[in-house]
């Protein structure tokens, strides 16, 4: 099959009525993954063909966000740092559940709260018009990924939500995360989930992260929505929920699942690729 896709930049010279009969005028909007899929290490580096992928899609005009459950730094240093390694973005154009946050802390009435993640993440909250605490009277707890996790964090923690009936939010629900050197540890979720079982905590866990409802409503702001497709690594956090929303599943095999794992997950996505290269020429054509 082959389809050819118009963005959103304006037509070229009307085309001749030819290729007029074989052009699908189908607004395709991308939501690309980043970790697996656009940037390969926690150092942001990216795959070699990455930041040529996103100079294209942006030269042929299709509408995308770059979409990430990362908690550890703000939008906007991961822009910062994405751009150091040779993507050409803007704010805005990078979506994580971190620029969802706030507004749900404020929403929840919570206050005063306690953070296992990154100081960076801290930080942002902090200005964002919390009280970060360190101790375990706080409203909320908010797990983001922490490479400092301890035993007094996790004490801190577990006694604020068994305690004093603190809400537990984890900046997104992932379960495991791939790190540099191949090896993998527990991502925000499976944290968050410690904290659960270990306390009895009741509620449903909020999903703030990709692919919640909440969060690709606020990705695809201002984009057209007639096709959208999640490039993902990653099928069981992303693309088994991009399909519960509605969204077409691509599934890359550059990251932290090979191709067979379609097989152990009993998933069927819309397209599988190994290289963006192959997903440029197939999705979006010439
Ligand atoms: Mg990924």
């Amino acid at each position: 099959m082959r389809v050819f896709r118009v963005g959103h930049s304006p037509l070229p010279e009307a085309p001749s009525v030819r290729e007029e009969r074989f052009t699908i005028f189908a607004m395709v909007t991308l939501l690309i993954d980043m970790d697996g899929v656009l940037t390969k290490d926690k150092e942001f580096n990216p795959f070699d063909y990455a930041p040529t992928f996103i100079k294209n899609l942006k030269a042929k005009g299709i509408p995308f966000r770059i979409v990430s459950n990362n908690s550890t730094r703000p939008p906007s240093l991961i822009v910062e740092k994405l751009k150091e390694k040779g993507f050409d973005l803007e704010d805005g154009e990078f979506i994580s559940p971190v620029a969802v946050l706030p507004d749900y802390l404020k929403d929840k009435g919570f206050r005063k709260i306690f953070v296992i993640g990154t100081p960076m993440l801290a930080e942002f909250l902090a200005k964002s018009g919390f009280e970060v605490k360190r101790d375990y009277e706080v409203d909320a707890v908010v797990v983001g990924q922490d490479k400092e996790i301890d035993f007094t964090k996790l004490k801190t923690a577990v006694s604020a939500v068994f305690l004093k009936g603190a809400k537990i939010v984890p900046v997104n629900l992932t379960r495991i995360v791939k790190d540099s050197d191949g090896l993998f540890f527990p991502g925000a979720g499976s944290v968050a989930r410690l904290l659960v079982h270990a306390t009895g905590y009741e509620e449903e866990l909020p999903n703030l992260g990709k692919p919640s409802p909440q969060f690709i409503e606020l990705a695809l702001k201002g984009l057209p929505r007639d096709e959208v497709y999640l490039i993902s690594d990653d099928i069981y956090t992303d693309l088994m929920g991009a399909k519960k929303v509605g969204l077409k599943t691509v599934f890359m095999t550059t990251g932290k699942y090979k191709r067979e794992e379609i097989e152990k997950a009993g998933f069927k996505p819309d397209f599988v690729f190994d290289d963006l290269r192959d997903l440029e020429r197939q999705l979006i054509g010439n």
